[in-house]
């Protein structure tokens, strides 16, 4: 299989699938690869946060122009992947009321809206802060879904001619002369080797941008710094709590539907492949989280995760707070000599759009078009649907029990049906495609009692056949959610893992490694 087409992008995190949509309201056809499924790079691993800008405003003023700009059109365009939750900059008394008076000048500067609040205020709207608080200033934060952001940039993407080619890692570039032509592909679950062949290839690779351009033998200054972050089991705030200090690690707390995301760490890696979170780094979340929430330590956790940004480096710096969260957008004939290959890399979940928008401009500059960008105007198929949460429970309320309406998890409300419409939409290929595309899994068992729920339906449905390959899947699935708990396993959350252990040793017979070619859930 050997195929054509305008534009190749290569990586299908937000960025990617930007580009794709950008490309396909303007006309012009393309083709994404994705090594995995979307958002298996940072896009699936970040935050959450839609950034006011509040929290670039001081050090980085030009990433916190683009934030607010951004984060309004985002409410335009995805209100339904979005929390209006609101954000406040909490200043306890070591980090002084003089930075909040300089972080409210910053905000004003860069055209970010701000609400001074007394301490007495911030408490009555966020009761679990601590006492200690000197105030807060209120910003236009929110919470961001991205996983939703990400498909359906894909899905109208593709209504529109776009087309997609998920666990399809590009392997080479195709070169004629100094020109980039296209790439060399490889299906990673079945193998297939196959070409594309293109006049421009985007590199939408991320963090992996330099593995792309080492193929033409190219090489960008990028640092890599992993992040890690923790999930409650409860909500902790109704609005997202940063801390009102420059950039630090463990300072801001998201809300993200009934449960909270703590973090960040910030820590040089140049390893890809392996993003397990250190006792360390749960330990420094804890700590300095709870100087805002002293709750916090007698909570319970659900899982730590994490993920790598690619900073766009212009110096030689070890401090990754210190480095721009911008973008570069980068043309490889203007760089390098090397024609047909662009780069877009860094930047934020928050500024995909204005990547892809930059990312549109230049090729279609190139190709002699005159095509103006719609993405800052043109919603989202779904932006006329509620909140997620709510739709959830709305679903919930209209079911009687003539109507059967099946829960697959409990947890999080994630009726049937909507794994059924995924599954009949017969793109999903691997059982992480279906977690990526609903909230299945993503609460307090962790999956523990809903994975072998859907098991049940892949089987129905002929998705997966037998107790070999049920336990292939199974097992897989554990392995990877193993790593996310193991980290934050302490107290219930031990209790409960001991428990979900015995269901699926007793239950499934999923013992040691090698019997009916299984093996115990990654322990
Ligand atoms: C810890 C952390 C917290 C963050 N928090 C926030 C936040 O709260 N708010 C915010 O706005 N931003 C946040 N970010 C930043 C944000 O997540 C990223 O900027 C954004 O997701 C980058 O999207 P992308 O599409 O450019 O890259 P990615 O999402 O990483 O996509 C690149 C894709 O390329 C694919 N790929 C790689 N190599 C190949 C290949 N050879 N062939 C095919 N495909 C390939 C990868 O599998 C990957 O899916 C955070 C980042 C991190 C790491």
């Amino acid at each position: 299989m050997d195929l054509q087409t305008d534009v190749l992008i290569i990586g299908g995190g937000a960025t990617g699938a930007g580009i794709a949509r950008d490309l396909a309201l303007r006309g012009i056809p393309s083709i994404l690869v994705e090594r995995g499924d979307f958002t298996s790079g940072a896009s699936g691993r970040n935050q959450g946060l839609l950034h006011s800008g509040g929290r670039y405003a001081v050090n980085d003023p030009e990433a916190a122009r683009e934030c607010i700009s951004e984060n309004r059109i985002l409410r335009r365009i995805a209100p339904h992947c979005i929390e209006d939750t609101g954000g406040l900059f909490v200043s306890l008394p070591e980090d002084g009321a003089e930075y909040r008076a300089t972080f409210i000048r910053a905000c004003e500067v860069a055209g970010i809206e701000t609400i001074p609040l007394s301490p007495r205020e911030t408490l009555s709207l966020e009761p679990r802060l601590t006492p200690d608080t000197i105030g807060a200033v209120q910003v236009p934060d929110g919470a961001i879904d991205p996983f939703t952001l990400v498909v359906e940039n894909a899905r109208d993407a593709e209504s529109r001619g776009a087309r997609f080619f998920l666990h399809t890692e590009a392997t080479g570039l195709l070169r004629e002369g100094s020109r980039v032509t296209g790439a060399t592909l490889r299906d990673r679950l079945t193998g297939q080797e196959f070409t594309i062949a293109a006049p421009w290839v985007v590199n939408a690779t991320g963090a992996w941008a330099n593995q792309i351009l080492a193929l033409a033998g190219l090489k960008i200054g990028i640092a890599l710094s992993k992040g890690s972050m923790l999930i409650t089991n409860t909500r902790l705030t109704e609005r997202v709590i940063n801390r009102c200090r420059p950039p630090a690690s463990g300072d801001i707390i998201v809300p993200n539907d009934t449960v909270s995301i703590l973090g960040t760490t910030s820590s040089r890696s140049d390893d890809l492949e392996q993003y397990e979170v250190t006792p360390d780094e749960v330990s420094l979340l804890v700590d300095e989280l709870s100087r805002l929430i002293p709750s916090l330590r007698g909570e319970r956790f659900t899982r730590a995760y994490a993920g790598v940004r690619p900073l766009v480096q212009v110096g030689e710096t070890d401090d990754d707070r210190g480095i721009s969260r911008g973008f570069a957008l980068i043309d490889h004939e203007g760089r390098d000599g090397v024609k047909g290959l662009v780069t877009i890399t860094g930047g934020k979940l928050m500024t995909y759009r204005l990547m892809a928008e930059r990312t549109t401009d230049f090729i279609c500059a190139r190709m002699g078009l005159r095509v103006p960008c719609l993405t800052q105007a043109q919603r989202l198929p779904g932006a006329g649907l509620g909140h997620a949460l709510q739709d959830r429970l709305l679903w919930l309320r209209r079911q009687t029990p003539a109507s059967r309406g099946e829960i697959l998890c409990d947890c999080e409300l994630v009726p049937r049906e909507a794994v059924d419409a995924i599954l009949r939409e017969g793109k999903v290929r691997e059982l992480q495609d279906i977690l990526h595309r609903t909230r299945l899994a993503k609460g307090t068992c962790q999956g523990g009692f809903c994975v072998y729920r859907l098991l049940g339906l892949l089987n129905e449905m002929r998705k997966a056949e037998g107790r070999g390959d049920s336990n292939r899947i199974l097992r897989a699935f554990l392995e990877e959610r193993w790593k996310g708990i193991r980290p934050v396993l302490w107290g219930i959350s031990l209790k409960e893992e001991e428990l979900i252990e015995s269901i699926y040793k007793g239950l499934f017979n999923l013992n040691a490694a090698g019997n009916d070619g299984s093996a115990g859930g990654g322990e």
